[in-house]
């Protein structure tokens, strides 16, 4: 047996972690399982170029609570350490990435964000146990070892018995940390942060009921046998190729996702980048329903397929922080604050990749299935009509499938619109006047009035197109926006027929006069004679809609 002790600046370390990580304890397994993951695939790689001649098998890696011994196990079958190994990744490497960490965030102890992002690794053990053992054999022909530290800067390092290659971790839990040794508790962690890392991870066992046998009777209990409960999906879908995958498939992952979601999300966006930045990932449109829980049901963010946080602002941009899905880089600085990672250059570059896929996306599915996408148009137009007004880059891309809805219910897209009327409505001063209303009903009569001389009038049926029309009326060249009941809307000329009507003014007002004393001048009737050069209506009389449903 030897002892050693672990060359520290600060007389011991381990208090100040404590210290520092308070706020999230619970990271702990997250690192020590990602430390399994890392020596596991490690294993694969060396095997699968010859380097290691052992068998690589199917290995996976367990998780087991000792409660009435207050111990937690974490057991992998990856290539193992050495003794020289154990001495320099654990004692010096391990420990100096514990020791840089105390340097650059003594004084950040306070930015919960910073420190959850650390991946402190190894010793963020100490955090929960008051000792922790490892015992390990390396896939190399070499003695078993077994190292153990109380939390002083003091180790024990000694040959062990295991024969099987691999690693366990032993954590002697703190009296501070119980509830690390209730079921529930570690349960609800992996779910959380290994649900879809790469190796199976074992966590006790369930009962899996099997079919009945031939010729069983009714009364007959089915078959019961126990199994391996895995808490993970080692292969989640964004892991795949594109081409692997059916639409049922994206909308299994959803499911998976996000268990307490029973609306099926709209459509789906395949992330998939390896230059200049790794990044891959599944977007989903969510259908907008009442109980949408946009706190809780966010996108999550992975790197190599562990959960890192589920808050992306800064990564994704601010106008598609309502979609929901995975997006998982290994690119992502994640132990460093949050301003930091806005300033960043692989970062910014992430967030405006995103939001071009994911206008590419719309744009392909616009022009591919448009009766579809008209109808999808109410759920998704916050996202787009947000991000039009946010990003000029954006907006450049959407103008070609945004939708404005005009009130029967058509829906255009901005050039659409312009081409239709820019005939026929046109101002004195030669711009394309745009009519809109934002009630329906109380500008009925209004409405019906440039509907009759062929005028398109737009709804506006979102609090964003409002200041969309502002920034349309600025980049744009002669377009103006009009409310269907301004004044000017009886100046409208057609480029081509500057008359409107072929009455002269005196006749009209003659006509009028003559109508008015039909109608009643100070009913609620309308009487528009502007509509006589359309030939089937030489003029027309409207009433405000509210007006007839008093009657
Ligand atoms: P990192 O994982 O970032 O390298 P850690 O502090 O988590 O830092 O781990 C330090 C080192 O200890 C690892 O790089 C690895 O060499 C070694 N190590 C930790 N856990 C294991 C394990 N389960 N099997 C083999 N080696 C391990
Ligand atoms: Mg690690």
């Amino acid at each position: 047996m030897a002892t050693g002790k672990i060359n520290v600046s600060v007389e011991n370390i381990f208090p100040l972690i404590k210290k520092f990580l308070y706020s999230d304890h619970e990271i702990f397994l997250r690192e020590l399982i990602s430390n399994a993951t890392d020596a596991t695939l490690k294993l694969k790689h060396l095997t699968s170029i010859g380097e290691a001649k052992v068998e690589y098998g199917n290995p996976q890696i367990e998780i087991k609570i000792d409660k009435d011994g207050k111990k937690i196990h974490i057991l992998d079958q990856g290539l193992g350490m050495t003794e020289d190994e154990v001495k320099k990744y654990i004692n010096e490497v391990a420990f100096s990435g514990a020791e840089e960490f105390l340097d650059k965030y003594k004084d950040a102890g306070q930015d919960a964000g910073i420190i959850g992002h650390f991946g402190l690794g190894f010793y963020s053990a100490f955090m929960v146990a008051e000792k922790v053992e490892i015992i390990t054999k390396s896939f190399k022909e070499e003695p078993a070892v077994h190292w153990s530290c109380d939390g002083s800067p003091e180790f024990e390092l000694k040959t062990s018995e295991k024969t099987d290659r691999g690693t366990e971790i032993v954590l002697h839990i703190a009296d501070d940390s119980t509830e690390f040794l209730e079921e529930s508790r570690i349960s609800t962690l992996l779910t959380k942060y290994n649900k879809f890392m790469p190796i199976p991870i074992k966590f006790g066992t369930k009962t899996e009921t099997l079919p009945k046998p031939e010729g069983a009777k009714d009364e007959d209990p089915a078959p019961t046998q126990e199994v391996d409960n895995i808490i993970n999906n080692p292969n989640p879908a964004w892991t795949k190729k594109p081409a692997d995958l059916e639409d049922e498939d994206y909308k299994g992952f959803y499911r998976e996702l996000y268990p307490m979601q029973f609306e099926e999300p709209l459509f789906n966006i395949h992330l998939n980048v390896d230059y200049p930045f790794n990044l891959t990932g599944i977007l989903y449109f969510p259908k907008l329903t009442n109980d949408m829980n946009i706190q809780k049901d966010r996108i999550q963010l992975y790197q190599n397929q562990v959960f890192v946080t589920d808050n992306v602002e800064g990564i994704v941009p601010e106008f598609l922080t309502m979609l929901r899905g995975v997006i998982d880089s290994p690119d992502i600085p994640l132990n460093v604050s949050r301003s930091y990672l806005q300033a960043d250059g692989a970062v910014k570059k992430i967030s405006s990749y995103i939001s071009k896929k994911v206008a590419d996306k719309m744009n392909s599915l616009f022009k591919n299935n448009r009766e579809d996408f008209e109808q999808k148009w109410n759920d998704i137009k916050v996202v787009i009509e947000y991000g039009m007004l946010s990003e000029d880059k954006f907006f450049e891309k959407a103008e070609k499938f945004a939708l404005y809805p005009t009130v029967d219910g058509s829906y255009f897209t901005f050039d659409e619109l312009l081409a239709k009327v820019k005939d026929s409505q046109t101002d004195k001063d030669e711009k394309t006047v745009i009519l809109y209303t934002s009630d329906k009903e109380a500008q009925h009569s209004y409405i019906e009035g440039a509907k009759a001389k062929g005028y398109e009038v737009l709804l506006l049926d979102s609090p964003i197109i409002p200041h969309l029309m502002q920034k349309l009326e600025t980049s744009k060249e002669k377009i103006t926006f009009a409310r269907v009941d301004a004044d000017h809307i009886d100046n409208l000329v057609k480029k081509e027929d500057t008359a409107i009507s072929k009455l002269s003014e005196e006749e009209k007002t003659s006509l009028k006069e003559k109508i008015d004393a039909v109608v009643g001048e100070n009913s609620s009737f309308t009487v528009q004679l502007e509509a006589m050069d359309s030939s089937s209506q030489p003029f027309i009389i409207t009433e405000p809609e509210f007006m007839r449903r008093m009657k």
